[in-house]
C-alpha cells in the first residue's frame, strides 16, 4: 500500500496546489476535496507513554513536563531501561551472627529490591549511586533542576506579561464596542480566565501579576568569565569518564560532563493526533482513544476515496517522438465508478483554487508561517509545471467495478479486445495511452506529463434534506514522472 522503497512517480494535486503522493493526502467527504497536511488542522487528542501505554489528560502531561514518571531511557545509550530485582542482604548484626544457626538473626529476611538497568550497554542506576527501591514501579528519586527557581521566575514573568497584554486588548475591545457586561472569549493558552473575568468586571488586576513584573530581575551579561583550571591543558583526559555531547544534551537541565553524574532520563510522552479540515471543520482522521489501539474512528484518507493511478511501464520519451504509457487505475470505493481522462486544461479554473472564506487574516498568517515549511513542489494554476509530454486522453468513459477484497486472490486478469484497455481485474484496469513529446524537449531533462481524472463519487454522508446516496462528478489532477528525456531520432 505504501511504496516505501520507491520514489513517488505519480503525484496528485491537492486543492491548495501542493503535489503529493496519494498516500499522504486526505479526502474531505463534506467539501468533496482532496486535502493535504497543510490544508488541515492538527490537534492533540491525547497524551500517552508509548512504552507503558499509560494515558493521561493534557493538564497532567503539562504538569509532568510531557514525561512518563515510570519509564526511563538509558542516559548512556538511550535504550529503554529495564527494572531488575535482586535480593538485598540486611545488615548483619555481629551479636546475632554468633548464634551460628545459618539464619540471619532476629527473623530478618533477605528483602527484594529493584534497580534500573540497560540491557544494551549494561549501564545500571547503581553505577551512579542511585539507591535500590523497595517497589518495582515508580518511586525513583527525582532530581530538581538546579535552575528551577530561575525558570519558574521567568515563567511567572512571561505569564504576567501575557496577562497584561490580554488586559490591554480587552480594554481596547471594551472601548471599541462600549458594551458593558458582555463577555469576550479569547483563545487562552495559560488558563488566565480569572484575570480576564476581573478585567471584564472592571476590577484592578490581581496582586500576583504586578508583583511578578515588579520583582523580576533581568539577566545581565558579564564580561568576566571564570578562569580555566591550571591543569586544563596538561591533565590527561580519560574518555571513559567524560560524557559525549548527545549524552549531555539529553539532560539539558544538568548537562553532566562526568559519566558518574548520568541519571535515568524519563521517557517523553507521545500524542495521538486528530486532523480537521480547515475549510469545514469536520474531522478527517480521529484515532481510537485507547493508546494500545492503532485503529481510527474516522479515517478519510484519499487512498480510500480517490482512484489510484500507477505507472506500469513507459517507453523512453524522445524529443518530437511518440511513446506508449501503460497505467493501472484502481477504484478504492465500494461503489461502481465511472472515470474519464481529461487534459488538465479542461478542469474549470474555479475548481483550481478554492477560497476558504473563514477568518482570512488568520488564514493569511497561517499560510505565511507554513510557507517556510512547504517544500514539496506546488502547482500554480497560472503557471503549471513545465510539462514536456502531452497525453492524448481517449475520449471514452471507463467503468471500474467496486472494490472486492475477496477478488484480490484471483489470479486471472480478463483481457479485453480493445486498443485502450489492456486488461481488467476486479476493481482495476490497465490502460494504454499515447504520449507525444515536444520537439524542443532537451535530452536529459525530466520528462513529465500531466493528466486529469473525472470520476464519479458516491457520497454516503447523510445530509439534511438530501437523498442518502448522492453521486458527484469529481476531478483530480495528476503529475506523472516519466524519467528523463532520451536522445532524439532513435
Ligand atoms: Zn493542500
Ligand atoms: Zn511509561
Ligand atoms: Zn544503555
Ligand atoms: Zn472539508
Amino acid at each position: 500500500m505504501a511504496y516505501l522503497t520507491q520514489p513517488d512517480y505519480v503525484k496528485y494535486k491537492c486543492s491548495c496546489g501542493q503535489l503529493k503522493p496519494i498516500t499522504s493526502l486526505y479526502f474531505c467527504r463534506h467539501c468533496l476535496k482532496i486535502r493535504c497536511g497543510f490544508c488541515i488542522c492538527h490537534e492533540v487528542d491525547s497524551h500517552y507513554c508509548a512504552y507503558c501505554l499509560e494515558n493521561m489528560p493534557s493538564s497532567e502531561a503539562r504538569l509532568k513536563k510531557n514525561r512518563c514518571s515510570s519509564c526511563f531511557d538509558c542516559p548512556s545509550c538511550f535504550h529503554t531501561l529495564s527494572t531488575r530485582a535482586t535480593l538485598a542482604q540486611p545488615r548483619q548484626d555481629p551479636a546475632a551472627g554468633a548464634g551460628g544457626d545459618g539464619k540471619v538473626g532476629d527473623g530478618k529476611q533477605a528483602k527484594r529490591v529493584y534497580y534500573l538497568s540497560c540491557f544494551n550497554c549494561r549501564w545500571t542506576a547503581r553505577d551512579v549511586g542511585i539507591p535500590d527501591q523497595p517497589v518495582a514501579s515508580g518511586g525513583w528519586p527525582e532530581r530538581t533542576s538546579p535552575h528551577a527557581t530561575r525558570v519558574n521566575q521567568l515563567l511567572d514573568y512571561y505569564k504576567a506579561v501575557l496577562q497584561q497584554e490580554k488586559q490591554e486588548k480587552i480594554e481596547k475591545e471594551r472601548k471599541k464596542f462600549a458594551v458593558r457586561g458582555k463577555y469576550i472569549t479569547l483563545t487562552d493558552k495559560t488558563g488566565l480566565t480569572g484575570a480576564m473575568a476581573r478585567s471584564i468586571a472592571g476590577l484592578p488586576p490581581a496582586e500576583g501579576s504586578s508583583l511578578a513584573l515588579a520583582g523580576f530581575t533581568p539577566a545581565v551579561a558579564s564580561e568576566e568569565v571564570d578562569e580555566l583550571p591550571e591543569d586544563a591543558f596538561t591533565k590527561e583526559v580519560n574518555l571513559n569518564q567524560i560524557t559525549s555531547m548527545p549524552q549531555r544534551l539529553a539532560a539539558p537541565e544538568w548537562q553532566p560532563t562526568q559519566v558518574s553524574r548520568l541519571h535515568p532520563i524519563a521517557k517523553l510522552l507521545s500524542v495521538k493526533r486528530s486532523q480537521r479540515c480547515r475549510a469545514c471543520d469536520h474531522n478527517l482522521t480521529k484515532p481510537e482513544y485507547n493508546p494500545g489501539s492503532i485503529k481510527f474512528k474516522i479515517e478519510l484518507l484519499a487512498y480510500y476515496h480517490v482512484p489510484e493511478v500507477k505507472i506500469i511501464s513507459c517507453e523512453m520519451v524522445r524529443p518530437g517522438g511518440k511513446s506508449t504509457l501503460l497505467l493501472k487505475l484502481a477504484n478504492p470505493t465500494p461503489h461502481e465508478m465511472t472515470l474519464k481522462l481529461l487534459q488538465p486544461s479542461e478542469v474549470p479554473i474555479e475548481e483550481e483554487k478554492e477560497k476558504v472564506d473563514k477568518d482570512t487574516s488568520l488564514e493569511k498568517s497561517l499560510d505565511k508561517s507554513l510557507k517556510i515549511e512547504k517544500q514539496e513542489p506546488s502547482w500554480n494554476p497560472r503557471e503549471p509545471p513545465t510539462v514536456l509530454t502531452q497525453i492524448t486522453p481517449p475520449g471514452v468513459t471507463l467503468t471500474l467495478a467496486p472494490r472486492d477484497d475477496a477478488a484480490e486472490y484471483d489470479d486471472d486478469a480478463r483481457h479485453e479486445p480493445s486498443h485502450i484497455i489492456l486488461w481488467r481485474k476486479s476493481n482495476k484496469l490497465a490502460l494504454r495511452l499515447e504520449l507525444s513529446t515536444a520537439l524542443s524537449a532537451a535530452e536529459g531533462a525530466p520528462a513529465r506529463a500531466a493528466l486529469a481524472l473525472q470520476y464519479s463519487y458516491r457520497n454516503t454522508v447523510p445530509q439534511p434534506g438530501a437523498p442518502p446516496d448522492r453521486d458527484h462528478a469529481l476531478r483530480a489532477t495528476l503529475l506523472l514522472d516519466l524519467g528523463t528525456v532520451g536522445a532524439a531520432g532513435l
